[in-house]
């Protein structure tokens, strides 16, 4: 009997999904590192370069050990394609420019990860392509931004670092009716608890650095979506201008996702309780996590997201609070990462989100008294002990 690994749960997808056994039989996926392959016979390459016959050529076209780890992922998202790339970086850039040309204008939620700001405001302009940015909550804002040459909307939701939720379904139909495509930065969400491509989004993009390693081992990114898209826009651009992951990195990364359900399921346990005690704490002015029923967004949470994620953001007022918070920790580390079995405290306005400027971080919330936490594996009991001693300043 054979079956069809799209009718698999989650768990057996993430285990079994885009296996490929070499003749030896093996049971853990093979590292293929190896830049070339051979052909038997002239006849063969040219075959194979004219795409009549399948089989690899060259690592940063293809690569086995690269290729399931592609496979692998897309199955989990239920994307017809997977392209990996080298960094979620890679992926990001690639996915915009695979969809855009000179004269081309992008609109862009306002609360993004800071090296995806940098492309939009420093980078596309050189080429010759604007970007608007706008309130990613605020439908009409999203409307209102659309120009006869809009071709691109992107948005990240859970958004870095304050977790505001848009609602995807309604941005995808106002993207669609402008003629435009969606990307989803879907870090936060991670693949289990948000699936971008059925609430309407063109494209899915990954740094599969965060949950997918989820250990802190290695960067890498992907980049998903319909075949007849990711052919027409992302084939030739990545065989050429080079972000290939590298097999070894696809390896570590295919391990990862055999454990992602159960590490983020229990994160996402962790940071629930934790969410819980923080926003409890007299010193806290607000606790943000979109697990909480008092989320600003919970109803757009509930409609989109089966869990709340692995992060958690608070404000204690002010820098010195915040500052006063972190040093006081004596397991959780003071790291701009996310994600990891590790948990890690960042002081976004002064680390993640320094290079936006005070105007730009205050037009989306970000003042100087916010901690985002990404909540790790640890016991929760070490955790709770952990937050709360370093709320009360001991
Ligand atoms: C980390 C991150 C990226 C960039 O990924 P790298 O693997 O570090 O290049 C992009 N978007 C979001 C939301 C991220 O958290």
């Amino acid at each position: 009997m054979s079956e069809d690994p799209r009718d698999w749960e989650v768990e057996t997808r993430l285990v079994r999904g885009g296996m490929d056994r070499s003749g030896y039989g093996e049971i853990s996926e093979a590292l293929f590192l190896t830049q070339s392959f051979s052909y038997e016979n002239a006849q063969a390459a040219d075959d194979r370069f004219a795409g009549t016959s399948p089989g690899f050529i060259y690592q940063r076209f293809g690569n086995p050990t690269t290729q399931m780890f592609e496979n692998r992922l897309a199955l989990l998202e239920g994307a017809d394609v997977c392209k990996a790339t080298a960094s979620g970086m890679a992926a990001v850039h690639v996915a915009m420019q695979g969809l855009l040309k000179a004269g081309d204008h992008v609109v862009a939620g306002r609360a993004l990860f800071g090296s995806c700001r940098w492309i939009l405001s420093e980078w596309l302009p050189r080429f010759g392509v604007e970007t608007t940015v706008v309130d990613a909550i605020d439908l009409e804002s999203w409307k209102n931004a659309v120009r006869p040459n809009t071709k691109v909307f992107l948005v990240e939701s859970p958004a870095n670092p304050l977790l505001e939720i848009t609602d995807i379904q309604a941005v995808a139909d106002i993207a669609h009716a402008a003629g435009a495509k969606l990307i989803v930065d879907n870090v936060f969400a991670t693949p289990i608890f948000q699936k971008p491509l059925t609430l309407g989004a063109d494209i899915v993009v990954y740094s599969a650095t965060k949950h997918i390693d989820g250990q802190g081992r290695v960067l890498g990114g992907a980049i998903l979506g319909a075949e007849a898209l990711m052919n027409e826009s992302y084939k030739d651009i990545i065989r050429h201008t080079g972000p290939a992951l590298s097999p070894f990195n696809a390896w570590i990364l295919l391990k990862g996702l055999e454990t992602l359900e159960l590490r983020v399921t229990r994160q996402t346990e962790n940071a629930a309780r934790l969410a819980d005690l923080i926003a409890d704490h007299p010193r806290v002015r607000a606790c943000v996590y979109p697990g909480r029923a008092d989320h600003p967004q919970a109803e757009i949470v509930k409609r989109q997201m089966t869990g709340g994620g692995t992060v958690v953001a608070f404000d204690v007022g002010t820098r010195e609070a915040a500052w006063n918070f972190l040093d006081k920790l004596a397991i959780v580390d003071i790291s701009n990462n996310l994600g990891d079995a590790k948990s890690m405290a960042t002081h976004p306005s002064t680390t993640t989100h320094r290079s936006m400027g005070e105007e730009e971080r205050l037009k989306i919330g970000l003042t100087e008294g916010w901690v985002r936490i990404s909540v790790g594996l640890e016991g929760i009991g070490d955790l709770s002990r952990d937050v709360s001693r370093a709320l009360d300043g001991n």
